[in-house]
């Protein structure tokens, strides 16, 4: 009786589809999130930057992330984090211990969300593979919003003052980690900074990323 009445009053609903669940999502929910994963979470691994992504940016996924950022759902990076550093882990790319530096973002944004969602996904991330945490690793110096309205070449020249070094220890080689991957220019410009102050950079691990399987089509 005490469990059921326990049951009844922790069961929230799913952020999702509002079905009544004790979970972070409720498990048909989760099963649609299984199908947005990639087969091959490696497959953009030789590219430059080097790229690792959970899954495909469509459907649950897509869905789960929007709630996540703008509908005040932090709780779900935990969900997200942790089911990319299993998939990091799955693929053994890197040996060394890794200092884990999440894309930050704006001050000004991260104060109106109240949370900076890559940085609970890398935090997540650490607590499975062991990683070493560094959240001040990178800070954000300039909103890339105003950047929308440049042409492409003065976009990723201004893209080379969005970041600055923050606190980091230097000797372990970094993965960033970010939730959404698209053109990869904020990549990029995380990536100088760190190569301008001699850091090495393994590459970026996302949650999700619009590039479609590859694998699978062909
Ligand atoms: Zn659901």
């Amino acid at each position: 009786m005490l469990d059921r009445l326990l049951n009844f009053v922790l069961q929230k609903s799913c952020p999702l589809c509002d079905r009544a669940t004790s979970e972070l999502l409720c498990r048909n929910c989760q099963r649609c999130l299984e199908r947005d994963r990639l087969t091959h979470p490696a497959q953009f691994w030789q590219q430059q930057p080097r790229l690792f992504a959970w899954g495909n940016y469509s459907d649950a996924l897509k869905r789960t992330i929007a709630k996540l950022k703008y509908d005040q759902h932090p709780e779900l990076a935990a969900l997200l984090g942790e089911n990319l550093a299993r998939s990091w882990l799955d693929a053994s790319l890197g040996r060394d211990k890794l200092a884990i530096v999440p894309i930050p973002l704006h001050l000004e944004k991260q104060q109106q969300r109240g949370y900076n969602q890559a940085e609970l996904v890398s935090r997540a991330f650490c607590r499975v593979t062991g990683d070493l945490h560094q959240p001040m690793g990178l800070q954000r110096i300039r909103a890339t919003e105003a950047l929308f309205n440049l042409s492409p070449r003065e976009r990723e020249r201004m893209l080379n003052q969005v970041f600055e070094l923050g606190k980091i220890q230097p000797d372990r080689p970094v993965l960033l980690i970010d939730d959404i991957y698209t053109t990869g220019a904020t990549a990029r410009a995380a990536i100088q900074v760190l190569h301008r102050n001699r850091i090495r950079v393994l590459g970026i691990a996302v949650v999700a990323t619009p590039i479609s399987d590859l694998r699978s089509v062909l």
